[in-house]
This record gives structure tokens, sequence and C-alpha cells, in this order.
């Protein structure tokens, strides 16, 4: 499978929304469109948004689900704990299938209940779980640092040297590795 991704940082809040594409079918997921849905349609000129995928229900992950979703087509998928209206549902291990290509579903509770990060091809959207260099915020309602913690053990099980691609540009850079992160993020260095 070929797959390409565009990261664009959109919004107030240094949101990142990607756009990851089937090369061969031009089918592509978009995750967390937060803000500015005509800039992310503009961006997918030539494709087609077939799937929606929200790293948690975070209004700035959100926001502009609902007018993209009515734009494209596209259905929206949150974590089960999180579901509301016509979102659609996906557990721990799903695989979701776009064109020849499929993305996995991976539960990583902590900053929010429903918080996920997916997989696809060495590369991992961590969503508000992880950053570069920092993690998501545990002192909101329905944040648990001991399930955030978890989570970050679970990331940490992947190979080095997949790549991050966070929720919020507010790293030094804008995506990092399991390796790097696991040598640098004082939350992934921590060990029980
Ligand atoms: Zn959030």
């Amino acid at each position: 499978m070929s797959i390409t991704v565009k990261q664009l940082e959109l919004g107030p809040m240094a949101n990142f929304t990607y756009l990851i594409c089937d090369a061969a079918s031009k089918i592509c997921v978009c995750i967390d469109p937060g803000w500015e849905a005509d800039k992310i349609i503009g961006e997918s000129s030539g494709l087609t948004i077939s799937h929606i995928l929200l790293t948690h229900a975070h209004f700035d992950h959100s926001n502009n689900a609902a007018i993209l979703a009515k734009k494209t087509g596209a259905k929206i998928y949150v974590h089960r704990t999180e579901t509301s209206g016509e979102t659609k549902s996906f557990v721990d291990g799903d695989k979701i299938t776009f064109g020849n290509s499929a993305i996995t579903c991976m539960h990583t509770p902590g900053h929010t209940q429903g918080s996920a990060c997916f997989l696809i091809d060495k590369m991992i959207f961590t969503g508000d779980t992880l950053f570069v260099d920092g993690i998501g915020r545990t002192d909101l309602e329905g944040s648990d640092s001991e399930e955030m913690f978890k989570s970050l053990q679970k990331l940490a099980k992947l190979p080095d040297g997949t790549v991050i691609y966070p929720g919020h540009n507010y790293g030094n850079e804008p995506t990092s590795t399991i390796g790097e992160q696991k040598k640098r993020n004082p939350y992934m260095r921590m060990r029980l």
C-alpha cells in the first residue's frame, strides 16, 4: 500500500488536521477537522474523503467535522465512549478501510476517556495523547493520568522508527518518532 500524508496547521490553537491518502485510489481519511473546513476541502482537491476520524471529541479537533461530512459525504468516527448524534464508533483494534489501505484504531485513554491514536504504515496519529516532547493535559474533566501513563507505555511498544503525527504543533518540530520520544520526552521516559 502506498500512502501520502498532508499535515495542515489550522485554526487559532495550533491544531494539526491530517489528510491520509491511498495513492492509487486517491481516497483519503481526514483526521481531526477542527477548523477551516474550506481549506481542508481545497487541500483535498482531486481526492475523495471517505472517512473522518476523530482522536477525541474536544471542540478544537471536531468543530468542523459535521461541515466537512456534509460537504463530502464522509462518515465521522470516534471511539464509542465519545459518540454523539450521527457519529459512528470504533473500539480498540478496529480497522477502517479506505481505497486499498486500512488504518488501525488504538484506544489510548488518559487525555479523555475515548482518546485514540490511528496507526498506518509505520505512522501513528496521536491526537492529544502524545505531542512532540510533551503530552496532552490530564487535569481536565474526563482526564485520567494513570490511564495516560498506560497509554504512553502502549505507544512506547511500537517500533522506534514509527513516525509520530501529533494533534497540535506544540514542539520544536512538527513530527518526531517513537524512538526519539523515548529518549527525549520526559513522559515517555517514565518507567514504573
Ligand atoms: Zn483535547
